[in-house]
């Protein structure tokens, strides 16, 4: 690639500013724009609902790079930018304050928002999401002994809110539509473990809630749902999950289905425009079928294989996907995607509960993993994973069985 080419980047979320750091690791010499719609230097999301809400970190120790990284890489990262259009036919970004940045190449990396309650009293003080760190910043100073913290929705951000409110000393209740918590996340097996952790730290549930309003006279104060319960409460955190940000995509005419379409090398419909993270529809080779994923690792590895890519290499995306969540002493994490498995093989320890998931064939396609100490295990079921392992479903099932060893037969 020219170095007077410019690489212009929008969103400075994970994948947007990994993408900005991998541009100068390759050796790129040219300008880079990294435009972030927020005012803060990039930072990283996953301990805004656990450190941050605990005030063990505040949101500027989440940085994700020093403070003179940008400058000293000669990146120009705008910050409070918004871009309003991609006129793809000049090559170049609209932003709104009438600026026009002409670009060789362009990544968008706008990620995901969350999305939003229709029901009456949604818009009342005291109604928050957790996205942003000013949105983390904003929560934790809620998160006082003995305030009520009502929680809609029991997905990630639900559960990890939940686990850092008992923290704090608040008493919680969770409203969640579906019969259980993280219903499309992970397996029964593993949601029943958290579920029985969460009600010991005293959290209590409502399942298949159909939240009716929320009311006060001038911030929420009670949460009603549609068989009449009322929920007194002095904050409501909303975590009903997340959208793509494809709006800038759509109008400027890319492909857009559940997330910007991309090929397997992260490049649009445009060969000029690359997309990565929450915001993209790729194919996985090991589905066979595309997947738009949220979360951190996906970012972090789309944010790097579209940098090499817009430079003009050639690198396909076929990560294993990984994702964890950290709750109380507990540890959940998946490798792959559970919900393509046909067979379950469950394997117990003292400290972990593991599922390995199975295709039609007998390859592992996906394990997930709750305990004190799954990281290891899942690291080595995800190689395996990516190896299409056949592993008899008794090597599985045996604790004494080393995962390693299986690894190592794989490999031999
Ligand atoms: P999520 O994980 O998709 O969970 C949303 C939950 O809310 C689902 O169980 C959903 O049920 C339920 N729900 C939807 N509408 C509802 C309603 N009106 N009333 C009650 N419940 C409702 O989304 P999230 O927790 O908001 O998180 C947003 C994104 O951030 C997700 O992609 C998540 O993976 C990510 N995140 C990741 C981490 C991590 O990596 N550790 C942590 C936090 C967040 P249905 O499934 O039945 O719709």
């Amino acid at each position: 690639m020219a170095s007077d080419a410019h690489m212009v980047i929008v969103g400075a979320g994970l994948a947007g500013a990994r993408a900005s750091a991998e541009l100068r690791e390759a050796g790129f010499e040219g300008p880079i724009t990294l435009i972030a719609s927020e005012p803060h230097a990039p930072y990283d999301r996953p301990p805004l609902s656990k450190a941050v809400l605990l005030s063990e970190k505040s949101p500027d120790d989440c940085a994700l790079f020093g403070d003179t990284f940008f400058a000293d890489h000669a990146i120009d990262l705008k910050l409070s930018a918004c871009v309003v259009e991609i006129d793809r036919a000049a090559r170049a970004v609209l932003l709104d304050n009438g600026e026009r940045i002409g670009y060789s190449r362009l990544l968008i990396a706008t990620g995901a928002s969350p999305r939003v309650l229709s029901a009456p009293g949604s818009e009342l003080p005291g109604v928050v999401t957790l996205r942003t760190a000013d949105d983390a910043r904003d929560l934790a100073a809620r998160l006082h002994y003995g305030q009520r913290i009502a929680i809609i929705g029991g997905g990630f951000i639900g559960l990890e809110v939940a686990a850092s409110a008992v923290a704090a000393g608040c008493s919680v209740t969770l409203i969640e539509a579906g019969e259980r918590l993280l219903m499309r996340a992970v397996p029964q097996e593993i949601a029943e473990r958290i579920d029985a952790r969460h009600r010991d730290a005293g959290v209590q549930f409502r399942f298949d809630a159909r939240l009716a309003a929320i009311a006060g006279a001038s911030a929420a104060e009670e949460v009603r749902l549609a068989d009449g319960e009322v929920i007194g409460c002095d904050t409501v955190v909303v975590g009903i999950g997340a959208a793509p940000r494809t709006a800038l995509a759509q109008a400027a005419g890319l492909d857009v289905a559940d997330g910007i379409v991309v090929d397997d090398g992260l490049c649009t419909s445009d060969s000029a425009i690359f997309a990565a993270g929450d915001v993209c529809s790729f194919p996985h080779p090991l589905y066979g079928c595309r997947v738009r994923l949220e979360c951190w690792k996906n970012a972090e590895d789309q944010g790097r294989i579209a940098a090499r890519n817009m430079l003009g290499e050639n690198l396909r995306y076929r990560e294993v996907p990984w994702f964890w969540s950290d709750q109380y002493e507990l540890s959940i994490q998946i490798a792959g995607l559970p919900a393509f498995g046909r067979e379950t093989v469950i394997r117990e320890t003292a400290d972990a509960l593991l599922l390995f998931h199975l295709s039609a064939d007998g390859s592992l396609i996906a394990a997930s993993g709750v305990g004190r100490a799954v990281g290891r295990d899942i690291r080595i079921a995800q190689m395996l994973i990516g190896r299409r392992a056949r592993i008899s479903t008794e090597e599985l099932a045996d604790p004494s069985v080393k995962l390693k060893s299986l690894l190592a037969a794989e490999t031999a």
